[in-house]
């Protein structure tokens, strides 16, 4: 597949051509990345994932209780795309309401890594991940509020980036928890990554937690020859698998011979991170979710009264929905309110705290996505041994940072290993050209 910047220089018919021949070859592929072909105006094709809104397509968080809801306005990233000259093409799919991190939890069942179609592609953006590491789509908007982004990036060898909290709109973006949500690029390099970061952020009125700090283009100033200090995070590593710790070593070996700074650092287990996150979010989606009621959106089961209707509407939720709305209603009840949902923000502060203590010191933090590659399909059936995957990724959206994921080396079977590089909020500029110096350092091949 040609890379976005490739594709900005393509003819309106050369693109047409493309979204044919990228549809047929992603009905043909068995992946099930993508759920929908609809396509918004002209333009280079971007994947969207299921939960932005697109004027006229349906939108449905891949959950049974949005069928037949059809989005009535463009969220504000695709008013942005649309007025760069990309154009919006095809559904990806996604975990129910970007609840998990294998996309096995969607209405349109699972999705497959394209490296081993008996693995997970991750999620819960796998759809978008999935199309643009097979070779399906050329570039693909996902949604990461704990990792839904980096994680299946780096589980399908392709490029995973989540802004800045503020730094990208939210409207239009539904909602899981809203303090935490970001919506961002998957690409298949880090060039492409920051082409596409430019085209969505922006300022925007409709979002009240939009930035309105002045944006840069990054992939203009984008530097991979840029000294910079790195710390490396000692005890994350001895959390992960073999096959990471290995790519770990080539990474750091990698940026010292490029010329960075490595330094040595160590942070709070991350089982801190773990118990906080599942907290805050479950207790915003809670929230988010009770608009689900089959008055207002989507798919109505109608019973003898409007209780019955409510109970029967969100009887369509799936289990990991059903579970985390439990747990939000749980640590929101009067009596748990202190000893829970409190006490997590006052350790996501601390969380935040921590990473700005190293950022007085480093420009970037390298640290695993995920502690090991992708699972087999059907492996994680513990709720809790999912949540437990998320360790490195959930703290950067606690402290609401920016992060990039991208592929260092492929482990024994093949499969390919991700890491991240972390950012001082609203320094997207340090983190871009760290990725691209990483890149060119590891020179990972398809
Ligand atoms: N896996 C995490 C969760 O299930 C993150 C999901 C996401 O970033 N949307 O909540």
């Amino acid at each position: 597949m040609i890379t976005l910047k490739e594709a900005l220089t393509k003819s309106a018919e050369e693109l047409d051509a493309l979204k044919i021949e990228m549809e047929a070859k992603a009905k043909e592929s068995g992946l099930n990345a993508y759920i929908g072909f609809e396509s918004s105006g002209d333009g280079v094709p971007i994947l969207i994932k299921d939960n932005i809104q697109v004027k006229d397509w349906a939108v449905t968080s891949g959950s049974a209780i949005l069928q037949g809801y059809i989005a009535p306005y463009n969220a504000t990233v695709i008013e942005n795309l649309k007025a760069k000259g990309f154009a919006p093409f095809g559904r990806a799919n996604m975990d129910e309401f970007a609840m998990g991190s294998t996309t096995e939890s969607s209405y349109y069942g699972v999705t497959k890594n394209p490296y081993g179609e008996n693995r997970v592609p991750g999620g819960s953006s796998g759809g978008s991940a999935s199309a643009v590491a097979g070779g399906i789509a050329i570039a693909a908007l996902g949604s990461d509020t704990g990792g839904s982004i980096r994680q299946p990036a780096s589980y399908c060898g392709c490029v995973g980036m989540k802004p800045t909290y503020g730094r990208v709109s939210r409207f239009g973006l539904s909602s899981y928890a809203s303090s935490l949500d970001q919506i961002g690029p998957i690409t298949q390099n880090v060039e492409d990554s920051a082409i596409l970061y430019d085209a969505i952020a922006s300022h925007d009125q409709k979002d009240s937690t939009s930035s309105d700090l002045e944006l840069v283009s990054i992939a203009q100033n984008i530097n991979p020859n840029r000294k910079l200090t790195i710390a490396v995070i000692d005890n994350y590593i001895e959390e992960a698998d073999g096959d990471v710790q290995e790519a770990y070593a080539t990474a750091v070996k990698a940026l010292e011979e490029a010329g960075h700074t490595i330094i040595h650092k160590t942070m709070s287990n991350t089982k801190y991170d773990i118990a906080t996150y599942y907290i805050v979010a479950t207790a915003e989606a809670t929230t988010n979710l009770a608009r689900y009621d089959g008055i207002r959106y989507g798919n109505r089961q109608e019973g003898s009264n409007l209780e019955e209707t409510y109970l029967n509407t969100r009887a369509l939720f799936g289990d990991e929905v059903k579970r985390r709305i439990l747990l939000g209603n749980f640590v929101l009840s009067s009596g748990y309110y202190d000893a829970y949902y409190l006490k997590a923000q006052k350790v996501r502060h601390l969380i935040r705290d921590e990473f700005n203590k190293i950022f007085q010191e480093a420009n970037l933090i390298l640290s695993p996505v995920a502690p090991s590659v992708a699972p087999k399909i059907g492996s994680l059936q513990d709720p809790l041994e999912m949540y437990k995957s998320d360790m490195f990724t959930i703290g950067v959206n606690l402290a609401g940072l920016p992060a990039i994921s991208l592929p260092i080396e492929k482990n024994s079977e093949g499969m390919p290993v991700g890491l991240q590089l972390i950012g001082k909020a609203f320094d997207e500029q340090a983190v871009f050209d760290g990725a691209l110096s990483l890149e060119k350092a590891v020179n990972y091949t398809k």
